[in-house]
């Protein structure tokens, strides 16, 4: 049976139950691989309202027609190509739900490399000040307010529609009153000298490139966030040089990288005069993080140093 005609077979079903909208869409979704299981239990847990464990125990449950309507029309965007964070319009993210939309990157799992080297470096450090370039959905801003009930933070996006989708996840995440949202471009209107990290997983996929990516890449999210010019390089080379002056002596910058920018990247945030600069791999070993700090003594930079 194609994936099209199980969906027509549940649409048809008289009052199916939970446990028979999950079958029948496990069925058509076939094609989507082996995530079809989990991905149907994504959908019908989005239509219904219910988690896992709610899936689980009300696997009894009868569901409504304009329920399985709901389940099929996303059936067929996921069937469509579309991927399932964009089906429902949500993605995980470090153990929290973030809203998504057309503005935003889907979060990646790559990214949680990035916000647990941040909590590492920032373990001493008291009511710490952030910065997160280019929030897109809000999910690494969010997810370290989140993480440190302590800490305050600064988000800015080119994309005002991303600034309301990021300031929606941090108020349905609790952290908005430690969250201000700014629209520009990266560090360019932030105070001198005020945080103890700046963040970004700035747009690094050079530009002949993104016409190659995946499809689920390529035609769902957004080219703003993706598109880091010829050679992928542009916005590392606004952001080193704008962090360094947001960021307090000492303060950390933490950048997520393509995988084959483990020389370049490390070497501009180097030439821009950063200390104890480091690559991170992602948990399948790729070079997926650069960290770095300003210098203590920046006053040394200017040539003064004995
Ligand atoms: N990691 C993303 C990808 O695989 C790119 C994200 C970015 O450019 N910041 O396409």
């Amino acid at each position: 049976m194609s994936g099209i005609d199980a969906l027509a077979g549940l649409a048809e079903t008289s009052a199916p139950t939970v446990e028979v909208c999950l079958r029948a869409l496990r069925t058509a979704l076939a094609d989507v691989g082996e995530g079809a299981r989990v991905e149907a239990r994504t959908i019908v847990g989005h239509v219904l309202g219910l988690d896992l464990t709610g899936l689980m125990l009300g696997g009894d449950r009868p569901v409504g027609s304009d329920e399985v309507a709901r389940m099929v029309a996303l059936a067929r965007r996921r069937l469509g190509g579309e991927p399932i964070q964009r089906v429902i319009g949500e993605a995980d993210f470090f153990g929290l739900a973030f809203r998504l939309s057309p503005a935003t990157l889907v979060p990646r799992p790559d990214t949680e490399t990035l916000v647990e080297a941040v909590l590492v470096r920032l373990e001493g450090v008291e009511r710490p000040v952030l910065a997160d370039l280019g929030v897109g959905s809000g999910a690494i801003l969010v997810a370290l307010l989140h993480a440190r009930a302590d800490a305050i933070g600064v988000a800015t996006d080119l994309s005002e529609e991303a600034l309301t989708t990021a300031r929606g996840n941090a108020e349905r995440h609790g952290v908005v009153a430690r969250a201000g949202f700014v629209r520009g471009s990266y560090a360019s209107m932030l105070a001198a000298e005020r945080f103890d990290a700046v963040v970004s997983n700035p747009p690094y996929v050079e530009s002949a490139v993104v016409d190659g990516l995946d499809a689920e890449v390529r035609d769902h999210d957004p080219r703003l966030a993706l598109d880091g010019g010829a050679d992928g390089l542009d916005g590392y080379r606004r952001i080193v040089v704008e962090a360094l002056a947001a960021l307090k002596p000492g303060g950390l910058l933490a950048l997520e990288i393509g995988w084959d920018q483990g020389e370049s990247v490390p070497a501009l945030v180097a030439a821009a005069g950063y200390e104890e600069v480091a690559v991170l791999p992602d948990l399948a070993g790729r070079d997926r993080v650069v960290v770095a700090r300003r210098s203590h003594a920046s006053w040394r930079a200017s040539g003064d140093a004995k």
